[in-house]
């Protein structure tokens, strides 16, 4: 069996399908396929400033999609908003308790946790503190990684929604668009993160950090 850590090890070229094992190469130097020459990876230094400047929006987009408008809906001539709040209200006054813990989890439970771990440990990796920290943010991260399946799952969730009111004249709210753009950016966010990369430069600023 081959372990999940030393998968993190392997890349498959996109185009001819080799399988390559990964090796450090310098700042800003890239890895091609030996075979077909398509680019593997590069060894990208500003790899954690731009994740930053990404987890920084998304952390933008999620606080507006919990505060704004995420559907209006017209009952019989009188037009409501609903707020995510206001979402799980309706969801409770009908007694959709599943479908509103399920709500909880995948919608402001999980984004919150991988957004703002992921934010804790780049603004920590930039500023070379919190060793420990960051380690074990890492392993969290990795852990919570499997999870980013939830967009997909949102989506359908909210489509499903959409029609549990079964209600004609539903409109999108701000929110509504403020929580896609936060999706497309976890989704980015999640397929930019490479562990393997990150555990280098963990290991470069703090060497290597025995478990307590
Ligand atoms: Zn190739």
């Amino acid at each position: 069996m081959i372990k999940e850590h030393e998968l993190d090890k392997l890349i498959i070229c996109k185009k001819c399908h080799t399988l390559h094992e990964k090796v450090l190469i310098a700042e800003n130097e890239k890895a091609f396929c030996s075979e077909c020459n398509v680019l593997l990876y590069h060894n990208d230094s500003d790899m954690l400033d731009k994740m930053l400047a990404l987890v920084i929006t998304a952390s933008i987009s999620l606080f507006v999609a919990f505060q704004f408008t995420v559907v209006s809906i017209n009952i019989q001539g009188m037009e409501k908003s609903l707020t995510l709040t206001s979402l799980f209200m309706v969801l409770a006054e009908h007694k959709q308790y599943i479908v509103g813990i399920m709500f909880l989890f995948l919608i402001v439970i999980f984004p919150i946790v991988i957004i703002f771990a992921t934010f804790l440990l780049l603004f920590f990796m930039k500023i070379e503190k919190a060793g420990y920290l960051t380690k074990r943010l890492l392993i969290l991260l990795a852990h919570l990684k499997p999870w980013s399946m939830i967009d997909i799952f949102f989506i359908s969730l909210l489509v499903a929604m959409v029609k549990l009111f079964d209600i004609a004249n539903i409109e999108l709210g701000v929110a509504f668009l403020a929580f896609v753009l936060t999706l497309m950016l976890d989704i980015l966010i999640t397929k930019s993160l490479s562990f393997h990369q990150l555990w280098e430069i963990h290991h470069q600023i703090y060497g290597s950090i025995d478990e307590e």
